[in-house]
């Protein structure tokens, strides 16, 4: 058969790939793992590769894990799966223990042995699993695999040559498949050092909200793990600043920091939603947010403290910080608290707001590779 007609396939493990590793026994234990729809969206529609399920679910059948617990939530998966796009176009999942000892339980090939002919190119087929179990099916099928998991698992020297990639991230498979480097992680560092501040602060656009900044200033930290949080971005970060004189340069340089990180990491802004707003309630104070990362900066401001100061951090500097990050970040921001309540309530609930608005800026739009601007640049 000629090469060209030859079908490349990508041999998909579920648990710990798809979902989250767990016996998923009921509709509330699927968890999907981060961005793999968004990836598998971008690698079908850009790709010609076969999507073909290679599980297995230990003991399906048994007391345990009986067959009407599994089948539900299985096919609630694939039905998520296909309603974004994803169709697999074969599925096989091995029932049985470990001790049972069946050719068919990974890494045993015998579920998937009809790929090994001359139909298929398994020199330029992938297996993406989570476990060195997976990637020994890869290397036995004449294939090769993405590892997909952190950087604590040990790679036994005689898996290397197999193992095509090791990434914590779906993206970064996509990005590999559909040879696209703007689908992957939008990340940047940002170290700057002053005679009040010294700081470094770690950003990905694309994370899941992990982290947080340490400033020295509890009150701060906190605002800022709401950022964190509710922005879906990880971002991590030491602040040594100058709090014997007070807190003012250490919030002002955290918030240019951030900004230049946020700048930094958005790159060109190819394919972005630009603009976010938010409104978000706290008790007794309603906070409204809206950014536009322009290029150009802006603060308007409608919010007002009841008290000068929350803890020892004076609220004055809560405008300031937004004022900095304006700047650094080039972006317009409003930012507004309806009415004044509680002033702990207003701040969080306008770093809340804030944070809504910048997760949904920096959204990328699936295929969209355009500048978000009439001029072609921001
Ligand atoms: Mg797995």
């Amino acid at each position: 058969m000629d090469g060209r007609d030859r079908k490349k396939v990508l041999f998909i493990d579920r648990d710990g790939v798809i979902v989250e590793e767990r016996q998923v026994d009921s509709f509330e234990a699927i968890e999907y793992i981060p961005h793999v729809f968004e990836a598998l969206r971008e690698i079908s529609r850009r790709t010609d590769y076969l999507l073909v399920m290679v599980s297995n679910q230990d003991g399906v059948g048994t007391p345990s894990f009986p067959y009407e617990s599994f089948i539900g939530p299985a096919e609630r998966i694939l039905d998520t799966l296909r309603g974004e796009g994803i169709v697999f176009d074969d599925i096989n999942i091995d029932f049985s223990l470990p001790e049972d000892g069946c050719p068919g339980r990974k890494p045993g090939t015998a579920m998937i042995d009809s790929y090994r002919s001359d139909a298929y190119d398994m020199e330029h087929s992938f297996m993406i699993g989570d476990r060195l179990t997976d990637m020994m099916l890869a290397r036995s099928m004449g294939c090769r695999g993405f590892l997909l998991s952190g950087d604590d698992m040990d790679i036994p020297p005689d898996l290397a040559d197999t193992i095509a990639l090791r990434t914590s991230s779906w993206l970064d498979i996509a990005s590999y498949l559909a040879d696209d480097s703007t689908l992957s992680h939008r990340t940047a560092e940002v170290h700057r050092k002053t005679k009040e501040t010294d700081i470094s602060i770690a950003i990905d656009l694309d994370g899941t909200g992990e982290g947080g900044i340490s400033t020295g200033i509890g009150f701060l930290d906190h605002m800022l793990d709401q950022l964190v949080r509710h922005s879906r971005c990880d971002i991590s970060g030491h602040v040594e600043g100058d709090l014997f004189v007070d807190g003012h340069h250490t919030a002002e340089d955290t918030a240019i920091a951030l900004g230049e990180a946020f700048l930094k990491a958005l790159g060109d802004k190819r394919g972005i939603e630009r603009y976010g707003y938010e409104i978000v309630m706290m008790d007794d104070t309603v906070a409204t947010a809206a950014l536009d990362f322009s290029g150009r900066p802006e603060l308007i401001w409608d919010a007002e403290f009841t008290m000068d100061a929350i803890g020892a951090f004076p609220t004055e500097l809560i405008r300031h910080f937004f004022r900095s990050f304006s700047s650094a970040a080039q972006c317009n921001l409003y930012l507004s608290a309806l009415r004044g309540g509680n002033s702990h309530h207003t701040a969080e609930a306008l770093f809340k707001a804030f944070a809504r608005a910048v997760r949904k800026a920096v959204r990328r739009i699936p295929g969209d590779t355009r500048i978000a601007s009439t001029k072609g640049v921001l």
